[in-house]
């Protein structure tokens, strides 16, 4: 996965870069990231990137010309980048948006915007307009290191075991099940007796249903959009009866 990322603040970008999944990611060569400082596309001697809003209004307004410039000097083409303007007005990221981005074969270019805003001209050359939720952050930065943590952990060889993505939350459609580790016992808690058995078809349907059981408390819209099983559909069918006892 290459990454081009556009940022006011660069420091912020290579701090999270050079830790964890993502600095081995980088390391093994299965991600590259450039970032570029919106600053230096400046032409004026106080490298102003902001202005005041047409029409007036509080706050500013990042500048068209240095983020043009930036995306100009790229050395891909416009065919081979697929520019992303993070956004609170963009598509909610979600997992299957992670999947399709881990699988693109073009530079993912990410413009973090600032201030109220970056300048509306700029859409012209976005290819996708990506929102964390619904919320309002002060820039772009942690929402594109978010998009692209989620999708590079999916590309083959970034997690040290391949199966943990496959059953992360929302990647089956439904949450992921209780984790426990030693020790077995701990402040009188005690992990469940199943995973200590050794049964491996019993810890598979406990697990599975245990992941049904805190998506239907937590999210059962995730519920309702799921690809279910007969199998699950009747798990789903105990833990409705084991509620209602
Ligand atoms: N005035 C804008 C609005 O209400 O739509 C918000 C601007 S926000 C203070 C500054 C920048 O932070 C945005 O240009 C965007 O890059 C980023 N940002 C803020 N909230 C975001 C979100 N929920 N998802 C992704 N990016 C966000």
């Amino acid at each position: 996965m290459k990454c081009d990322i556009l940022t006011l603040f660069p420091k912020v970008i290579q701090a999270i870069l050079s830790e964890s999944i993502l600095k081995r990611a980088v390391e093994a060569g299965l991600l590259e990231v450039k970032v570029y400082n919106i600053r230096d596309f400046t032409e004026d001697r106080h490298h102003v990137v902001d202005d005041y809003s047409y029409g007036g209004g509080a706050g500013m307004v990042l500048k068209p010309e240095p983020i043009f410039r930036a995306i100009d000097s790229l050395e891909n083409n416009r065919e081979e980048r697929h520019i992303i303007l993070l956004s609170p007005q963009g598509m909610p990221f979600k997992q299957k948006m992670a999947e399709r981005l881990s699988l693109e074969s073009k530079r993912l270019v990410f413009i973090c915007g600032h201030y109220e805003g970056i300048d509306e001209r700029v859409r012209s050359i976005v290819n996708e307009e990506i929102s964390l939720g619904d919320y309002v952050l002060t820039g772009g930065e942690l929402a594109a290191m978010v998009v692209i943590e989620a999708s590079a952990r999916l590309i083959p060889g970034v997690l040290g075991d391949e199966k943990s993505a496959i059953d992360d939350s929302f990647s089956g459609g439904i949450f992921d099940y209780p984790h426990y580790t030693r020790p077995s016992e701990f402040r009188g808690m005690k992990v469940p007796e199943v995973l200590l058995s050794g049964n491996h078809e019993e810890i598979r349907i406990w697990r599975r249903r245990e992941a049904l059981r805190r998506t239907l408390d937590g999210r059962p819209d995730l519920i309702e959009k799921a690809n279910l099983s007969d199998e699950d559909k009747r798990l789903l069918e105990e833990i409705v009866n084991d509620k209602e006892e």
